[in-house]
């Protein structure tokens, strides 16, 4: 890993420790994959989660 991987989400450096998901080669920490897998459908922070995650469809289209 060269570059310093940053959570899309939270924005922390992410390394080996915390590594969680990686989608379309953006990375999310294990703290928010964690949170993402808690969330339920109608958690407030659910649709902000989403739209962080649409941001990523969008640059695969773009
Ligand atoms: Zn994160």
């Amino acid at each position: 890993m060269k570059d310093t991987l940053k959570c899309i989400l939270c924005q922390t450096d992410i390394s080996e420790n915390n590594f969680g998901l990686v989608i379309l080669g953006r990375c999310i920490c294990a703290n928010c994959e964690q949170e993402i897998t808690n969330l339920c459908w109608d958690d407030p922070d659910y649709d902000a989660y989403k739209r962080g995650l649409k941001k990523i469809w969008c640059f695969k289209e773009a």
